[in-house]
């Protein structure tokens, strides 16, 4: 099994992951913590986190929840990293922020699962090659029921940052997780150390203050969270705060110290795409389901959807404090989504409230 695992790691880095590493399919401690912040109702709308099992156990609570039967799970990291400026080094409040890793080429949710299963497929035809029966296994990118940062750590690929992304000392937090579930007892790597020390950057500038504590988010005030998962009303005493954000927030990973010469991504597939990096609001503002159909088709962004889009850049062009915008929102203040609709008169009655406001505008 030694040998099995070396060459799984190596299949791994074949098929252009940056880091692999073995977790063992015990209990982790790191999830102790999942079902108070279930009952706490951190989760928010996503429900999908607070599934149980068929005797009512919650299913990332434990590996053995889901899937009794793996013995080890392989982690796969991917640099996603690209040769962009990270939202901290932009200031510009007429124009919006997508996150990193949705502003690069691929939708990394199939592209990787295609890379994994390949590595999947060589590992199995490997241990039926010397005569044994096929083991089962599963793959998940970001999709299933476990928590793969805490596989993560365990394999040795990062630490948890306090930012509560896993960090890597050569590679930084730009990474995607893939796992193989595996039911052959593959030997664990050793954790990797935390290498966090008495730093608080990500914690102290978080704009919406969702840290708990470090390493435990309130989902609910997450700006991520906010502009992706929530589909109902953005709470108005967070509207403020999310600043410019459309999809998704990078300040705790911007911040962090291991980030700062992160390096870039070769892989063409997380070039990054230069009109959604920090992309002019009026131009978000104005899509049409078409454009953004055309624009999205093959990237995480369609989560969103245009409603959820629009509505983020109508509490975005509120935060500019620019006059110009109230054109486009008195547009959106008619949008047939009622959330776009309330939105837009949010951030016009704060645009109008400006001291310098012009009532012709
Ligand atoms: S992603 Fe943004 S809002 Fe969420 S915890 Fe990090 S800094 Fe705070
Ligand atoms: S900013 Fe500091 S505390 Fe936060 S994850 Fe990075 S090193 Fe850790």
């Amino acid at each position: 099994m030694t040998s099995l695992a070396k060459f799984v790691k190596q299949w791994a880095l074949d098929e252009g992951f940056a880091l692999a590493g073995i977790a063992p399919s015990t209990p982790l401690r790191e999830l102790e913590y999942f079902p108070a912040w279930i009952d706490a109702g951190f989760h928010g709308e996503m429900d999908y986190l607070a599934r149980t099992n068929e005797v009512g156990k919650l299913r990332r609570a434990a590996l053995e929840n889901v899937a009794p039967w793996a013995r080890s799970v392989v982690v796969c990291a991917t640099n996603y990293n690209s040769d962009a400026p990270y939202s901290t080094q932009e200031s510009d409040r007429s124009r919006g922020w997508i996150s990193r890793y949705a502003f690069v080429e691929a939708d990394y949710h199939d592209l990787l699962l295609k890379r994994l299963r390949r590595v999947e497929q060589r590992m199995v035809e490997h241990v039926v090659s010397e005569g044994r029966p096929a083991p089962r296994t599963w793959c998940y990118v970001d999709t299933g029921p476990v928590v793969e940062r805490v596989l993560a750590q365990h394999s040795g690929v990062g630490w948890t940052g306090k930012n509560a992304c896993i960090l890597n000392q050569k590679l930084g937090s730009w990474l995607f997780l893939g796992v193989i579930l595996s039911e052959y007892a593959l030997p664990p790597d050793l954790p990797a150390a935390d290498c966090c020390g008495s730093c608080t950057r990500c914690l102290d500038a978080c704009p919406t203050q969702a840290f708990i504590a470090p390493r435990e988010l309130d989902a609910t005030r997450c700006i991520s969270y906010l502009t992706i998962e929530k589909r109902t009303a953005v709470p108005e005493e967070l509207r403020g705060n999310m600043g410019r954000h459309l999809f998704g927030c990078d300040i705790c990973q911007d911040v962090c110290p291991w980030n700062r010469r992160a390096p870039v991504s070769h892989d063409p597939a997380f070039a990054a795409r230069l009109e959604l990096v920090n992309p002019p609001l009026e131009w978000i503002a104005g899509l049409t389901p078409e454009e953004f159909r055309k624009l999205f088709h093959n990237s995480p962004i369609k989560r969103a959807k245009l409603s959820g889009i629009l509505r983020n850049a109508a509490i975005a062009m509120g935060n500019s404090g620019d006059r110009k915008f109230l054109p486009h929102l008195r547009n959106l203040e008619n949008h047939e989504n009622p959330a776009v609709a309330e939105h837009a008169r949010w951030s016009i009655a704060k645009l109008e409230m400006m001291p310098d406001a012009d009532p012709n505008t």
